[in-house]
């Protein structure tokens, strides 16, 4: 048996990039991963990144060349549901293979002086005066135990730590249910002609590269719900798309968390992150540098909490206040809000608002300065809209209600409490809030 500042669950984007960093910070850390170490990182081939995100997270930049890399683009366009009217959007991306960026990632986290064991599978934990004090693990050659100080849940949506907290511990141990999804198909298809990178809102589709070159194309669909619900919208863009016949090279499946996060990341002696903590964009369910903006602020915490010798709920606490007020809080207000609108709004309703550059514009979509004669033009537009019965009123009704709960979630979030006393009282404002917003249908 072995002790250790932290030992981190799962070896994967999450857990890798901890271990490295505070391994890098001069503590011990060891990281169990179920996984023998070449399958590591390998439930999906690539991942996307922004350019800038490689120096904001201190991740080594990646060139045309190196084995992580796998392509760069820029340029993007919505699309409306019938493919005719287009807005372009930049965003320099970079594809990255998982597998291979994971094991530089393990590579420069041992470099640090992390401990990574594979094949070892986390069982439950060890406590001590009624909290955590370490963990149990089976390993190829029997179960393991070992002490620390801190145990992080990096296991993804297996939440294998957090769901085996007991009930009231402090962080919520929920399993994430099938229909908290987002399921994602992705197809890897060769045209004969080139075709740009598109986002369809509508099948919450897209074409993104993976390749550098422009016949080369994942054809991606996501939804709620159940892989069922994905082929049927993949049918539906197959419909319109301008695609035509292509040549499919594999096809990919995987889901994402979609829900909301637990209320608490932290607990006495635990915190959950990454996936296993539901932290991925509402928006595309992406999570890899989402968990990231937590990580960073857990390192930081964890740095000021090993220093004074306390690692209690109490002192691990600013890591939720600090986290909503970098990503949490926007999170919730655009969950909150996507989910009113998907439910809402109609193919028809969609492509009028394109038709007619209703928030579907550049200006809007670019983050570019919305001026108040944006605001009022696109007020103006959606009347006449509602005037010839091109958007119906339960529509509007129901994206204002969501946005309202929207904006209500987020000065919530804002305004996390600053200690666990307050916490209750905060918890049961949200429940009623999230209640009121549902789920994607
Ligand atoms: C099709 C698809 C495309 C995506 N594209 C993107 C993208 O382009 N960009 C982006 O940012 N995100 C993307 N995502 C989301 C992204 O993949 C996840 O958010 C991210 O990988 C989560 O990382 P994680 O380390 O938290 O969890 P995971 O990657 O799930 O890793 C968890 C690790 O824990 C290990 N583990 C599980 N149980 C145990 C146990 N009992 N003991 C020890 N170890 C255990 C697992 O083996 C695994 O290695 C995509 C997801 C899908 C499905």
């Amino acid at each position: 048996m072995d002790s250790y500042d932290l030992i981190i669950v799962g070896a994967a984007t999450s857990g890798i990039y901890l271990a490295r960093k505070m391994a890098k910070k001069g503590y011990s850390v060891k990281v169990i991963e179920k996984l023998p170490e070449e399958k590591a990182g390998t439930k999906m081939d690539i991942f996307h990144v922004t350019r800038s995100d490689f120096n904001k997270f201190d991740i080594p930049c990646v060139h045309e060349g190196d084995p992580e890399w796998a392509f760069e683009f820029t340029d993007n366009h919505f699309s409306s549901p019938s493919n005719k009217y287009h807005v372009n959007t930049a965003a320099e991306t970079v594809g990255l293979h998982m597998k291979e960026y994971v094991a530089l990632m393990a590579k420069l986290a041992r470099e640090a002086g992390a401990e990574i064991v594979y094949e070892a599978s986390f069982k439950e934990f060890v406590f001590s005066d009624g909290v955590i004090s370490g963990i149990r693990y089976s390993t190829p050659s029997g179960l393991q135990e070992d002490r620390c100080r801190v145990v992080v849940d990096c296991s993804g949506i297996a939440s294998v730590a957090r769901r085996a907290l007991p009930n009231g511990y402090g962080v919520e141990n929920f399993r994430i249910e099938d229909d908290e999804l987002l399921y994602v198909i992705l197809r890897y298809a060769k045209f004969d002609k080139e075709q740009m990178n598109t986002f369809w809102l509508n099948t919450k589709s897209w074409y993104a590269p993976f390749s550098q070159n422009n016949t080369e194309k994942i054809i991606g669909t996501g939804a709620a719900c159940s892989y069922e619900k994905v082929e049927r919208d993949a049918a539906k863009l197959d419909s319109v798309s301008s695609h035509g016949e292509f040549e499919l090279i594999k096809t990919e499946k995987g889901v994402t968390p979609y829900r909301r996060p637990p209320y608490s990341l932290v607990a006495d002696n635990f915190i959950a992150a990454g996936d296993a903590a539901c932290l991925t964009k509402p928006d595309c369910g992406e999570g890899v540098t989402s968990s990231m903006v937590m990580l960073d602020i857990a390192a930081d915490v964890l740095h000021a909490a090993f220093s004074q010798g306390r690692t209690d709920k109490e002192t691990l606490w600013e890591i939720n206040r600090r986290y909503n007020r970098a990503q949490g809080a926007d999170f919730a207000l655009v969950r909150a809000f996507l989910t009113k609108l998907v439910n809402a709004v109609t193919d028809d309703e969609l492509e009028y608002c394109f038709r007619n550059r209703i928030i579907f514009n550049e200006t809007f979509l670019n983050n570019g300065d919305v001026t108040p004669k944006d605001a009022v033009q696109t007020v103006v537009k959606i009347i006449g809209g509602i005037s010839r019965k091109d958007i119906s009123l339960k529509t509007i009704g129901a994206v204002l209600s969501g946005a309202g709960l929207a904006f209500e979630l987020r000065t919530l979030y804002m305004n996390f409490p600053k200690s666990p006393d307050a916490y209750p009282v905060w918890v049961q404002t949200a429940e009623k809030l999230w209640k009121k917003v549902g789920k994607v249908k």
